[in-house]
């Protein structure tokens, strides 16, 4: 089968001719109809691999979605052959506290025990066929159109889940700033403005980017700089925002981040740019809580497939092959990608 990997740290992946896997037990095999780029994979490519030390080569992609066409001993009676799921990516051990509570993305165990999800240590969904390591992860998707889906598991997953934790500040006298308007940015905006009565403001470096925030809803668009703090401030008499969503997490919007959020505010930074935020008495506003989700929990990707099926959720995408996939990623890696990247094998 054909599939996309990683053969070494800091260099692009390409496209390979590798055997099919056949599935072990407890394992599922799924023929995959779509599979999302994230910006996290040219991390991966640049920092993750080398440093977590991922076996080599390895196939890209952790949003996935695919059919299922077979099943280990164990695994069979869970699932059902030619069912269309989304893989939920975070995987944990399923023992722990953490995973008890619903949080397999905090697994205590995860990395001790060497389970890591796909595309950040297992191969990924970028391929014409991907094992998955438990029937748990198989998540339904209904009639839903893999393309729109695959985004579901992680461009929508997590800011879901960043949202639920901010939503309590986010009433109708609040302001919520939305910084970065990529694959997790443009369905941030859609959730905030669905699930809260909170203002969203949209902050990008690209006009393109600014222009699909406010076709999905944002209030008020700012192009990233010095004035947008400004701006954040002129909207909220000069207090700043209940809670900050950083989908960048570079240093220029950590330090966006902290100027625009208010006393008792949010600032989730999720973006993995390798920015740094300044905490201390004095460094950050009163009670202000800073905070970095990782994912979002199996519970959460029900209830964004549901937002998705009821219509709340349009994700911008835009369709490569298998053939065209490396080439998708330089798009990615220079800003040019509207929305999320999506390969369809
Ligand atoms: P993306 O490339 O689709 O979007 C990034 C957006 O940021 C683009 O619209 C770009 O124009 C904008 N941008 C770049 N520089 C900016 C600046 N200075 N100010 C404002 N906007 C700027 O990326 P994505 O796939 O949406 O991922 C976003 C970030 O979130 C990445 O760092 C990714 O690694 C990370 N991520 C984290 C998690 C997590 O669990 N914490 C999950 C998925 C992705
Ligand atoms: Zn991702
Ligand atoms: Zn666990």
């Amino acid at each position: 089968m054909r599939a996309i990997q990683l053969i070494k740290p800091q260099q692009w992946p390409e496209l390979r001719d590798i055997p099919e896997p056949t599935p072990g037990p407890g394992q599922v095999l799924i023929k995959i109809t779509a599979a999302g780029l994230c910006h996290s994979d040219i991390a991966v490519m640049n920092t993750f691999a080398a440093q977590a030390g991922y076996k080599l080569p390895m196939t890209l992609g952790h949003e996935c979605v695919g059919t299922i066409v077979d099943a280990g001993e164990g695994a069979k009676p869970l699932v059902t052959i030619g069912e269309n799921v989304m893989i939920y990516g975070p995987w944990g051990c399923g023992r722990c506290r953490m995973c008890a509570e619903g949080y397999e993305n905090y697994c205590y165990e995860a990395a001790s025990r060497g389970i890591t999800p796909p595309g950040l240590g297992h191969d990924g969904g970028c391929a014409e066929y991907m094992l998955v390591d438990r029937a748990r992860y198989c998540i339904p998707i209904g009639d839903l159109d893999p393309v729109q889906a695959v985004p579901l598991t992680d461009a929508a997953l997590t800011p879901y889940h960043a949202i639920q934790h901010s939503r309590g500040k986010l009433t109708a006298n609040s302001l919520a700033v939305v910084l970065g308007v990529g694959g997790l940015g443009h369905v941030a905006i859609q959730i905030l403005k669905h699930l809260t009565p909170a203002t969203v403001v949209a902050v990008d470096v690209s006009a393109d980017h600014l222009k699909l925030a406010r076709t999905v809803g944002a209030d008020y668009t700012f192009v990233s700089n010095a004035d947008a703090v400004k701006a954040v401030k002129d909207l909220t008499s000069g207090r700043g925002a209940e809670a900050v969503f950083d989908f960048v997490g570079i240093q220029a919007t950590i330090d966006l981040g902290a100027q625009m959020t208010k006393v008792r505010g949010d600032w989730n930074i999720v973006g993995i740019g390798g920015g740094l935020a300044k905490v201390g008495f004095g460094a950050v506003p009163y009670e202000c809580q800073v905070s970095s989700p990782y994912w979002g929990t199996r519970g959460d990707l029900y209830d964004v497939v549901a937002l998705a099926q009821q219509g709340f959720l349009k994700i911008h995408t835009e369709r490569y092959n298998l053939d065209d996939g490396v080439e998708a990623y330089h798009r990615l890696h220079q800003g040019q990608v509207i929305g999320r990247a999506v390969l369809v094998p």
